[in-house]
């Protein structure tokens, strides 16, 4: 059995906390002073254990193993969104180190696994760049188009800034693998509602999203009869209600939808808006099920304009397909959840993106979730107690280990 050691799991991750502290969280946004700390730190601590380290051109952290045969890829992200929680990402890159360490000090020369912090999965600059660069999402003019959402700075200015201008960026070979695995808190309350301590994943959802427009007459809001005004503005209220109770029954069980960034043109309320527009987006694991919703938001917008007195019309915008995880390493993470915490695991979907879906278009990926207390996540009170954290690595060390046995 490949022991877990727990408190160095706690040490090290209490230790990152500090680094760029915000209130009980954290905040390191993407090649920040204090992200970059942290990834020299995980690059020397491998260093230090005989592995071949990089940093590679848009700083993701890697650790090959010295081990022989095919690895395991552990990992998950060093950076957090700002003023954020201080698990999201730094768990699954502890955990993954943790497995590097206890299968050393086991003994184990004969199996390894390969660690990496995947830079910006918390989209600062782009959508899960680390992990899309090393599939080859992301090609050159990709990078010189990026900025930071938050500060403008370009990403190639900000790599020079670190100085990683010019670095060659590393790629996935997934020949070298049996396949990736990464841990990470539930961010939601699926877990700790039912007093279970460790998620098998099945899948990462599917996230579509959608930009819906409404076209009225702008007019005065005094002396316009409601009989003959056209408020953009109401027509997309009306379009909202629609959608909402159709989801209600058109939807699977754990479907979400969300409305985002309500614009109406103009704003003021002694004006009939002449235009209105908001975002819609919805999750699914299962895309039969976001292609029916889809037909939902069709047909919304054709009920809609049959029945006036606006023009509604939505047109569709990024879009990312349901990721399903391995059936073989799910098997291998429900069988020592079993061990460790026998009737308190589940198989369950991610509602949340994670670089464990760009990694799985490539070779089998996997993930284990702990429980998120509360549900809260990107929010500095984010937390898990001790307890949990301990009882996840020694699950995933041990389930590493499983993997990497077949
Ligand atoms: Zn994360």
């Amino acid at each position: 059995m490949i022991q877990a050691n727990t408190e160095r799991v706690l040490r090290d991750l209490y230790m990152l906390r500090e680094i760029g502290r915000y209130k009980t969280g954290v905040h390191r946004p993407t090649l920040s002073d204090d992200d970059m700390k942290t990834r020299y730190w995980l690059r020397d601590e491998l260093a230090g254990m005989g592995y071949e380290t990089l940093i590679d051109g848009v700083a993701n952290v890697i650790g090959y193993s010295p081990a022989p045969g095919k690895k395991l890829l552990c990992g998950s992200h060093l950076e957090t969104q700002n003023r954020a929680g201080w698990l999201d990402g730094a768990l699954g890159v502890i955990y993954a180190l943790e497995a590097a360490r206890a299968l050393q000090e086991a003994g184990r020369t004969d199996i390894g696994v390969d660690v990496m912090a995947f830079a910006d999965e918390e989209g600062h600059f782009g959508n899960l760049l680390g992990s899309n660069s090393m599939v080859g999402n992301i090609s050159e003019a990709d990078m010189d188009a990026l900025h930071d959402l938050t500060t403008g700075e370009p990403l190639r200015d900000a790599l020079a800034r670190v100085g990683l201008a010019g670095v060659p960026r590393a790629s996935l070979d997934p020949s070298r693998y049996v396949g990736m695995f990464e841990a990470h808190i539930e961010q939601g309350d699926s877990l700790e509602a039912d007093g279970l301590k460790i998620g098998v994943v099945t899948s990462i959802v599917g996230n579509w999203l959608f930009h819906i427009h409404a076209k009225g007459v702008q007019n005065h809001a005094g002396t316009t009869r409601m009989a003959i005004r056209k408020d953009a503005g109401a027509a997309l209220m009306r379009v909202y209600q629609r959608l909402d109770e159709r989801f209600r029954t058109e939807a699977a069980e754990r479907t979400v939808w969300t409305v985002g960034n309500i614009t109406l043109d103009p704003g003021a309320p002694s004006i009939v808006p002449g235009g209105a527009e908001m975002y819609f987006q919805f999750r699914d694991a299962d895309l039969a099920v976001l292609k029916r919703l889809h037909g939902v938001l069709e047909e919304v917008e054709a009920a809609e304009n049959a029945g006036g007195p606006c023009e509604v019309w939505i047109t569709p915008g990024a879009r990312s397909l349901p990721a399903l995880m391995d059936s073989g390493l799910q098997a291998a993470i429900e069988a020592s959840a079993e061990k460790f915490a026998p009737g308190l695991h589940v198989r369950m979907p991610s509602g949340a993106g994670h670089d464990a879906r760009t990694i799985s278009l490539k070779m089998p990926a996997s993930m284990l979730f702990i429980p998120s207390i509360g549900g809260i996540s990107h929010h500095w009170t984010e937390d898990t107690s001790d307890e949990d954290i301990a009882l996840g690595a020694q699950v995933y060390v041990d389930a590493a280990a499983r993997m990497l046995e077949g």
